[in-house]
């Protein structure tokens, strides 16, 4: 093993296989990684048998978030995250809107960063006031064990840990985090596998299963976003199964941000996602039965208020990410005493 070599985190969940070989678990990409190759996310490298992250101490992004930028509306509002991230993802998004740190380890291998310890980090949330670490900006699950050794650091320390994720990361890997794991925005970005094999180089359905087994296996708390994309996941037809399929297979309760969208990365040939469309799917997810529904990147609009679903009461008032009044008392409307989901409302 070379020098630089010696000094990796050895990564978590995977498997050895035949010839040197390994199988990762961590998401349903599954690779089976040849000895000295890298996985599909060019962060994880298999050296002499042996599978090790490329990442852990290399931190890219470093910031206290309003906790509303996740965006997560129903998790400690109007708190601070912070939020932090290394370069990488398992997707390939032709809109990503971080491309920047996202695909440059796919596109040549460049992996940026700081060597910021767990310890830094918990102690850089605290002296900013966050009351929680976010896993954010990039995919939270290409970077686990960083994620892993800080979430359990962070929760000692009373701090909550939230991922933003695609949701493509495994079974095992949600219960390898669910003892530190407290919340989650997963990005459901559409409902057919036609928009994720060609838009994402990725599947829908694995990502179908993670968002039932997290909302019914496990005590994280989740939110959906949709980013709406002109022409390609806007019509009636496939935001009522998204809709549909959060309120039968996860919960009602279970807020949906659907997200405007601007051109970015690889994909410049569109116009921005137009309001019309936007309020559109706003009105098919309160017909589905959601009782929370947000509209982001429409900063003003009324829709990014919490309404209370039984009797229309404006619970939570925002401007941007900006809380600007909250009149939910004790997790319940003030009006009808209706329960309002979420987690230090
Ligand atoms: S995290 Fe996903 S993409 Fe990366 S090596 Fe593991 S299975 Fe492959």
């Amino acid at each position: 093993m070379e020098t630089e070599e010696k000094s990796l985190k050895k990564a978590v969940l995977w498997e050895p296989d035949k010839d040197k070989k390994v199988r990762c678990k961590l998401c349903s990409h599954r690779c089976v990684i040849d000895e000295r190759k890298v996985g599909r996310c060019n962060v994880r490298k298999n050296i002499d048998g042996v599978l090790y992250s490329l990442t852990y101490d290399k931190v890219c992004s470093a910031n206290p978030d309003p906790i509303e930028k996740k965006p997560l509306f129903h998790f400690q509002p109007g708190t601070r995250s912070f939020s932090i991230a290394t370069m990488g993802c398992n997707f390939q998004c032709d809109f990503c809107q971080n491309w920047q740190i996202s695909q440059a380890a796919i596109e040549n291998g460049q992996i940026d960063g700081e060597p910021i310890t767990p310890e830094q980090i918990v102690e850089a949330a605290v002296r900013n006031g966050c009351k929680s670490i976010a896993y954010t900006y990039t995919e939270p699950t290409v970077f686990m064990e960083l994620c892993n050794d800080c979430g359990r650091l962070a929760k000692e320390k009373g701090l909550k840990n939230i991922f933003v994720s695609n949701g493509y990361q495994t079974i095992e890997a949600i219960d390898f985090a669910k003892d530190w794991l407290d919340g989650i925005n997963v990005d459901l970005k559409a409902f057919s596998e036609d928009y994720y094999k060609r838009l994402c180089k990725a599947r829908l359905q694995p990502v179908l299963d993670t968002i039932r087994y997290i909302a019914n296996q496990t005590n994280i708390w989740l939110e959906i976003t949709t980013l709406l994309v002109p022409g390609e996941n806007d019509s009636d037809d496939e935001l009522k199964k998204i809709a549909e399929f959060i309120v039968t297979k996860a919960n009602p309760d279970v807020p949906w941000h659907i997200s405007r969208f601007y051109p970015q990365y690889k994909y410049l040939d569109s116009v921005p996602t137009p309001l019309e469309s936007l309020e559109r799917a706003y009105d098919i997810g309160r017909a589905a039965g959601l009782h929370y529904v947000y509209l982001g990147n429409v900063p003003g609009a009324k829709s990014e208020n919490t309404f209370c679903y039984k009797c229309g009461r404006t619970l939570i008032e925002r401007m941007g990410y900006k809380i600007l009044a909250n009149h939910i008392k004790k997790s319940c409307c003030p009006d009808c005493n209706t329960k309002i989901a979420g987690f230090e409302l």
